[in-house]
């Protein structure tokens, strides 16, 4: 689960970490007020959505006057916002930070993840803050060092120094301490709060040699929602995709893809297979859909009625290898589902094992139109070319 920076920012002010001083507002009207609250000039308003890469979006913007904080505000608020990591249609601005501006000395990148070859938490600290840690990694490595963390320790103050003291060239004693004491801190946020990442960059030593978090991104492990009810609060469902919140809500394995053949498959082997066949057949699948082992019917309609709200979907592809799931009990979900929707793009359906001679029985005396493939290879061929010309 991810949460937004100005989130991230009031956890890390709880956790006695650095933060500029800010508001959030959703409406470009509650400008003028934030203005005299927050010190400025200057000001920086900063879009908050779930995607980073604003600054070189233009969702980042550092102004000098309130009359140009509320033409950012309004800039920014319900429009799309493209950056390099969001894709060409971009995502919708719903709120706005207002911060107070700082003059920056020097920027430094602070993160931490969990190294899985290491199979420990990692530190990873680097000299080249503020741009794209993933263009320093590929040009610069050298510019990136890591501590990793032994759990049963703990993160212990000799790793602080082993990473602020590979800076060239150094920061004032009181810098050092400041940013060896963020380091700290950031370790025990990621463990208390069960992130699977925790990232500051630029994390800014100012003109005043104060150290302060510029930006704040944090990604929390969904599987360890149980146990942060209140992380779990903090949630923005308006950024999760609608179809796969949808899904969510239903227990279903949905993520949606850019094509447009729907795809409903039980099994995550057989589904990742059927999408190979959809792309090797030269069509590009809609969506991964797993209906999973035990489906019932009603997760069987579910799940088609998703697919058909999909509206880029052209013609489905049902794979089922009638196992737990019997195929009998998948036919009456599609032709539920069919039925309720009154589905007109072709229908292909693929139906092997269990009950499957009574699984073909209900889709043939139900009225649904659809062709039937005797093999996976053919169910793919068959699909795409009822969408081809539209690629
Ligand atoms: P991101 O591009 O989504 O990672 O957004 P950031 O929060 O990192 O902002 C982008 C850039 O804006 C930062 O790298 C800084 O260089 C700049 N920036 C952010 N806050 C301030 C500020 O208070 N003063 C100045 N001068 N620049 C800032
Ligand atoms: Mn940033």
């Amino acid at each position: 689960m991810k949460i937004h920076e100005y989130q991230a920012k009031e956890i890390f002010n709880k956790s006695g970490m650095p933060v500029p001083k800010g508001r959030v507002i959703a409406s470009s009207d509650e400008a003028p007020k934030v203005c005299q609250i927050i010190n400025g000039p200057p000001w920086v308003v900063k879009a908050q959505v779930h995607a980073g890469g604003r600054g070189k979006g233009g969702g980042v913007k550092v102004v000098h006057d309130p009359s140009e904080v509320i033409a950012a505000a309004e800039s920014l608020l319900g429009k799309s916002l493209v950056t390099p990591q969001t894709g060409p249609e971009g995502v919708k601005v719903r709120q706005v930070l207002i911060e107070e501006g700082v003059d920056i000395a020097r920027e430094f990148y602070l993160g931490m993840v969990i190294d899985r070859a290491a199979a420990k938490p990692a530190m990873i600290f680097s000299q080249a803050g503020g741009m794209s840690i993933e263009e320093v990694a590929s040009q610069t490595p050298e510019l990136i060092w890591t501590e990793y963390v032994d759990p049963a320790v703990g993160w212990m103050p000799y790793q602080g120094r082993n990473l602020v003291y590979k800076l060239d060239p150094l920061p004032s004693p009181g810098a050092i301490k400041q940013l060896m004491a963020v380091m700290a801190a950031v370790y025990k946020v990621f463990m208390t709060l069960d992130c699977s990442l925790v990232e500051i960059n630029p994390l800014a030593v100012t003109v005043s040699d104060g150290v302060l978090a510029l930006d704040a991104k944090m990604n929390i492990d969904d599987n360890a929602l149980f146990r942060q009810k209140e992380v779990l609060k903090l949630d923005d469902s308006s950024e999760t995709d609608p179809l796969e919140l949808m899904a969510a809500t239903y227990n279903l394995n949905y993520i949606r893809l850019d094509g447009n053949i729907g795809a409903m498959v039980n099994g995550a082997g057989l589904a990742m297979a059927t999408m190979d066949l959809i792309k090797g057949a030269g069509a590009e699948p809609a969506n991964f859909l797993d209906v999973g082992g035990g489906a019932t019917e009603e997760m069987i309609t579910n799940g088609f009625e998703i697919i058909l709200k999909d509206r880029r979907v052209k013609a489905i592809l049902v794979n089922i290898f009638g196992g737990i799931l019997r195929c009998d009990v998948l036919a009456r979900g599609v032709v539920a589902a069919a039925e309720k929707s009154g589905m007109r793009i072709p229908l292909i359906i693929r139906l092997e094992g269990t009950n499957v001679t009574e699984g073909r029985k209900v889709l043939e005396d139900s009225g649904v139109k659809f062709l039937v493939a005797k093999d996976l290879s053919e169910a793919a061929g068959l699909v795409a070319s009822q969408v081809s010309g539209e690629n």
